[in-house]
């Protein structure tokens, strides 16, 4: 099909509309039908070009239509498509000591699908290590109102947004939740300038209250990212740390969106100086070539399971996880992001954003401007002295205003369940400065 044929999008769409079940969206939708990507930039079937400002789902990290990515995928697999991870695969064994070098620990690689697998791995390696240990009742998992960690049953659990979960409960048992490091709103009413991260101590507080006994990990992305762009104090990942080390209680970080560079550092976690027991990824992973998520589990849990015997290995497989295609897939992303320096990339992006669209933070509608590397969340508030959240007609405006201006953005949030007033961009980090240009303008 040629592009900017409307004949033939009039047929697609009308297919879509038969036959194809989108993800989160109302079903009435006319979903916009992309067809080629370059670079930061997605063409559409009409020929139209728009800068892909949320990278697709926060995953395109090195951007589009990279031949190299396509060549090692094509290699790998007229050289080997499949083999489980049974087995050992060459492209597997290759990405988990790169994954290692980048995590700067030493980790055990376990492979799988989605962000959402990545993390269910995540709890029933916990769950498991625990027993291993002789402490069966360490089960439970704390996680925070507003954070996304996928939307599988245990996942979603582990999720703090209750209009995601609403129809589907009851979920994974076992999860609970507690307020968010939300500097704007602060749930504990201080402000920067008086935070004695009362965010982190409701973590403490929670195991306290749960038992400690009863605790296995705590559940954390190191800004929450699609609640909003939650970024915390800085002593407040530190401090949730020194908690779970008090408690026996894992540190699981999801870096799922975070990871890969997008938050100026090879993951999120670095820049906290924490060390978490397990960490989850996924997008940027493969910058969404091809899907492929890990969790990596520090040696010293891995030992707990090398060590128990016959029956201390842990039972879980998939089909997909691991597949060479994937991991090789991995492999040359990475090569990307080292080879252009995109990781120092994202950082520059996010202090172009910073400075040249400074003037934004004294507008009428903007209660806050939060930046995390090259991600960004804008506020919207109908007032800025009540901070009463922007009306979704004006937020969803400002989307369409600036799609019929060329620039794809999110809205993401939950300050009033439901309801987005935030503003997203994460743009790819190889966006060049003319990029960055059109963003800001
Ligand atoms: N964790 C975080 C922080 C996410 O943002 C997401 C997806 O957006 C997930 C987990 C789930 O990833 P996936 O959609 O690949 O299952």
């Amino acid at each position: 099909m040629a592009i900017n044929d409307p004949a033939d999008k009039e047929a697609l769409l009308e297919n879509d509309r038969k036959y194809v079940w989108h993800h989160m969206t109302p079903h009435n939708d006319n979903p916009m039908i992309v067809a080629s990507g370059d670079g930061s930039w997605v063409t559409d079937v009409d020929g139209n070009r728009y800068l892909d400002g949320m990278s697709g789902l926060w995953c395109v990290n090195v951007g589009h239509g990279r031949k190299e990515i396509a060549e090692a995928a094509a290699q790998q697999m007229m050289t080997l498509a499949y083999a489980t991870m049974v087995q050992a695969h060459i492209p597997s064994i290759e990405l988990a000591a790169k994954l290692n070098a980048w995590l700067e620990g030493e980790y055990r690689i376990f492979f799988s699908n989605s962000g959402s697998d990545a993390n269910e791995v995540a709890f029933k390696i916990a769950r498991q290590y625990f027993h291993q240990k002789g402490k069966p009742a360490k089960h439970k998992f704390i996680s925070r109102h507003r954070a996304y960690h996928g939307n599988s049953m245990g996942a979603l659990g582990a999720t703090g947004q209750a209009q995601r979960k609403l129809k589907y409960e009851p979920l994974g048992v076992g999860f609970s939740h507690v307020a968010p490091p939300y500097c704007y709103r602060c749930p504990f009413g201080q402000t920067k300038d008086n935070c004695s991260l009362q965010c982190a101590e409701a973590i403490e507080q929670a195991i306290a209250w749960e038992g400690p006994d009863s605790v296995a990990g705590v559940i954390l992305e190191p800004v929450i990212t699609g609640g909003g762009m939650l970024v915390p104090h800085e002593g407040y990942l530190p401090a949730v740390a020194r908690i779970c080390e008090k408690y026996d209680v894992l540190l699981i970080v999801d870096e799922v969106i975070c990871g890969f560079g997008r938050s100026g550092r090879k993951f999120g976690h670095h820049n906290y100086g924490v060390k978490p027991d397990i960490v989850t990824m996924a997008k940027g992973l493969t910058s969404a070539y091809s899907p492929l998520s890990a969790t990596a589990v520090s040696a010293e849990l891995y030992e707990v399971f090398k060590s128990g015997g016959d029956t201390s290995h842990f039972r879980h497989v998939n089909t997909f996880g691991g597949n060479p295609v994937s991991c090789a897939v991995a492999l040359a992303n990475l090569r990307v992001l080292e080879d252009e320096g995109l990781i120092a990339r994202s950082a520059v992006i996010g202090e172009a954003f910073a400075a040249r669209l400074a003037r934004l933070r004294e507008h009428p509608n903007v209660g806050d401007m939060r930046i995390f590397g090259s991600a960004m969340g804008i506020e919207l508030v109908e007032d800025r002295d009540t901070k009463e959240p922007a009306k979704p007609e004006r937020v969803a405006a400002i989307v369409a205003a600036c799609k019929s201006k060329g620039l794809l953005i999110g809205k993401n949030g939950d300050t009033v369940p439901g309801f987005a007033n935030i503003l997203t961009l994460s743009p790819p980090l190889s966006s060049t400065d003319d990029d960055v240009d059109f963003i800001v303008k």
